[in-house]
């Protein structure tokens, strides 16, 4: 039997302290119930939650194994991490894992780190906690360092995404204050598909996967949101299932079992122009809001970014959105190169089409991504914590940065005026419980973020 720790790090920006929108570490979850099925003994330590100091925790709970996951902007806490655990516990094994690593793996090739699980879902993980002596020999989807400090990759594999467990929820119920979408909350999340099978070329989660789309069984699906005491279930799909009939079955199951719950997911807006009637059966069971990556405003961005849709249709699946009471949140791209005309149209389209929900990222160009090869020779930051969607890390082609910035931050405040205020509330609330918690957790003795 080992002890494993599973870490999530915190986020680092100022926007990590506004508390807009908080996701249960659901991936944490799942490793610590495959973990807990093979006999180990885990402990999920979150450093979004931050309950209790990080260093504290590995010198109490002694782990033989330390998993830390996380997001490009995570990508230097959890080197941070990862040395810290060696620090603390010498002759302690580190496995990393998580989407940045999946494509990114060689970021984290380094004398803190043992692991990399670069694909594979589960399966890697899995079958290397079934070892004894932690051996990664003929295990697919893993890098692992050698005594020599040289790197062995081994194949990627493809996930089965019914392997993945019904996750152990403790955590998520211990915190679930912590827990919700823009103020609707405790919000649970669920993940039912993986990858995506558009191809928009600023999207790094088609890439996942090795691009295939992949769908978990049904019956075990609907059974894992029965089971979740929580009213908000937010899934986190890149993008909700697709198939005709798959949606009927999954409206089927919700119906029969009796479940009420507020559904959000995410879809294409193509396939809500096109698709009133299953939008009007998903809001029959329940279908609350729904997160729509509508990018931009004219036919040539969309054609830029291989988005396959155009403006009409993203009309057509507000104007259905609209129709049916069904909350919708525009996902819009400011590109590196938006003039200043871009900015007022999206504000006014924001405005005619009154989102009460709508958010506007900076084009971040994700290695990996095509977006990647046409903006990495104008490169400005190689800060992690930049490529957050909220800053310019490439040099604007048709405005200086702090004009670019100064419009950006109008464009927000255009929103947020036009919402008469409600948002200003939240976000006013929002900051001064994040503010709260981040006052008692450095009360505690750890005014710095990061491992302590
Ligand atoms: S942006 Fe959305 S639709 Fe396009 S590839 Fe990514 S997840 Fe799929």
């Amino acid at each position: 039997m080992m002890r494993i720790l599973l870490v999530r790090p915190g986020y680092e920006s100022i926007f990590s302290h506004m508390d807009i929108v908080t996701v249960e570490p659901l991936e944490l979850e799942i490793l610590s119930t495959v973990a807990a099925q093979a006999g180990h003994q885990c402990r999920i330590w979150d450093g979004v939650v931050q309950e209790e100091p990080y260093v504290p925790v590995l010198q109490k709970f002694r782990p033989d194994l330390v998993a830390i996951t996380g997001y490009i902007t995570q990508k230097n806490s959890i080197c941070r991490y990862a040395e810290t655990a060696k620090k603390v516990i010498p002759g302690v094994k580190v496995i990393i894992g998580g989407v940045h690593a999946e494509l990114n793996y060689r970021d984290f090739y380094g004398p803190a780190v043992d692991f990399i699980v670069h694909s594979g879902g589960i399966k890697p993980f899995q079958k290397l906690i079934g070892r004894e002596d932690l051996s990664p020999q003929g295990i697919g989807g893993i890098c692992f360092r050698q005594d020599d400090e040289t790197w062995v990759f081994h194949e990627k594999i493809q996930m089965d995404p019914d392997e993945i467990p019904i996750p152990d929820r403790s955590f998520f119920y211990a915190h679930q204050d912590h827990f919700h979408y823009a103020g609707l909350g405790p919000c649970a999340t669920v993940k039912t598909a993986y990858s995506c099978p558009g191809r928009c070329n600023f999207c790094y989660c088609c890439l996942l996967n090795g691009g295939k789309y992949v769908c978990r069984d049904l019956e075990k699906t609907v059974e894992e949101i029965a089971a979740i005491d929580c009213d908000y279930i937010w899934i986190l799909d890149d993008i909700f299932y697709l198939d005709p009939g798959r949606i009927r079955g999954f409206a089927r199951l919700i119906k029969e079992r009796g479940i009420q719950k507020n559904f959000i997911v995410y879809y294409r807006a193509d396939f809500i122009a096109e698709n009133e009637e299953l939008i009007v059966l998903l809001k029959n069971i329940g279908l609350k809001m729904v997160l729509v990556g509508l990018e931009a405003f004219d036919d040539d961005r969309l054609g830029e970014y291989h988005k396959q849709t155009s403006c009409a249709v993203n009309e057509k699946c507000l104007d259905i959105l609209k129709k049916h009471g069904i909350g919708c949140t525009g996902l819009f791209i400011l590109d590196i190169d938006a003039t200043k005309k871009d900015f007022d149209i999206l504000a006014r389209y924001v405005k005619k089409h009154r989102l009460a929900l709508a958010t506007a990222a900076i084009l971040t160009p994700l290695p990996g991504t095509a977006q990647y090869e046409k903006f990495k020779d104008r490169l400005i930051t190689d800060d992690p914590r930049q490529w957050d969607f909220l800053h310019l890390v490439a040099a604007p082609g048709n405005m200086r940065k702090g004009r670019f910035y100064f419009e950006f931050y109008r464009f927000y405040v255009q929103v947020l005026r036009m919402n008469q205020g409600k948002w200003l509330l939240h976000l006013g609330r929002a900051f001064i419980k994040g503010l709260r918690q981040k006052l008692s957790f450095m009360g505690r003795g750890n005014a710095k973020v990061g491992p302590s």
